[in-house]
C-alpha cells in the first residue's frame, strides 16, 4: 500500500492500534516513512515515537510486540487501522489497552444480558426474579432446566415451526448462560476452548 506522507503534517500518519480477535483499540501511535515500512518488513508493529525521537518497534524492551495482522488507510488516507496480534499488555503501565482497559472479547448483547444474570444473583430478591430464585434452587436444579430446555430444542428442530424452535433455542441459551456462571464460569471461558481447538 502506498502511502503519501509528504501530505501529512510532520510527515506523520496516525495508526488506531486494534486486536484482530477482539476488536479492542488497544493504542494510537504515530508513524513515519520509515516506521511504516518496518513495520511492514518485520511485522512487527513500529511507531515513530515524538518523545524519543527515533523509530521505536512497540515491545522492543518488554517483549510485547504487536504482530501485524493487517493494515487499511481510510477514506482520505490520513489514518491508519492496524489489526494485531498482541504478545502482551499494550500499555507500559501493564494494562491490556492505553485506556485502561481489559482486552476481553465482547459478545455484545450476550455480555450484557450475562451482566443481568449477574446483579440478579448478587441483588435481586428471590421473590421477585426468576433468575435469583434459580440460583437459589441451586445447580442441580439450575443443570436440569438445561437438560429441559436442550430436549424442547431437539422436539421443535424435528417440526417446522421455526418461531418455536427459536423460542426454544432462546431458552436454552438463556438457561445455559445461567449455569455457566453458576459454575463460576463465563461464555468466554467456552470461547477460549473453542479457540484452543482451532487449527
Ligand atoms: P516497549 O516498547 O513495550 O518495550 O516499552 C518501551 C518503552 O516505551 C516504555 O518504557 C514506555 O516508555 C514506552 N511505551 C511502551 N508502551 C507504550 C504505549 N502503549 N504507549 C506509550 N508509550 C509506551
Ligand atoms: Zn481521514
Ligand atoms: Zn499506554
Ligand atoms: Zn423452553
Amino acid at each position: 500500500m502506498e502511502i503519501d506522507f509528504s501530505r501529512l503534517a510532520h510527515g506523520l500518519i496516525p495508526a488506531i492500534i486494534q486486536d484482530s480477535e477482539t476488536k479492542n483499540v488497544l493504542m494510537l501511535g504515530y508513524m513515519n516513512k520509515e516506521a511504516y515500512q518496518k513495520t511492514v518488513e518485520t511485522g512487527k508493529v513500529t511507531f515513530y515515537s515524538r518523545s524519543k525521537q527515533r523509530l521505536w518497534t512497540k515491545g522492543e524492551e518488554s517483549g510485547n510486540f504487536l504482530n501485524l495482522v493487517d493494515i487499511k488507510n481510510d477514506c482520505d488516507e490520513d489514518s491508519l487501522l492496524i489489526q494485531v496480534k498482541p504478545v502482551g499488555p499494550t500499555c507500559h503501565t501493564g494494562a491490556d489497552t492505553c485506556w485502561q482497559t481489559e482486552n476481553k472479547s465482547d459478545f455484545g448483547f450476550i455480555s450484557t444480558l450475562e451482566n443481568t444474570i449477574k446483579t440478579r444473583r448478587e441483588n435481586a430478591d428471590s421473590e421477585k426474579s426468576y433468575v435469583a430464585s434459580l440460583f437459589e434452587k441451586g445447580i442441580n436444579k439450575i443443570a436440569q432446566k438445561v437438560g429441559e430446555e436442550a430436549v424442547e430444542v431437539v422436539i421443535e428442530a424435528k417440526d417446522d415451526n421455526d418461531h418455536l424452535f427459536l423460542d426454544e433455542s432462546a431458552d436454552l441459551l438463556f438457561h445455559y448462560l445461567i449455569l455457566l456462571q453458576a459454575k463460576g464460569f463465563e461464555l468466554n471461558d467456552v470461547v477460549t476452548v473453542l479457540k484452543g481447538r482451532q487449527k
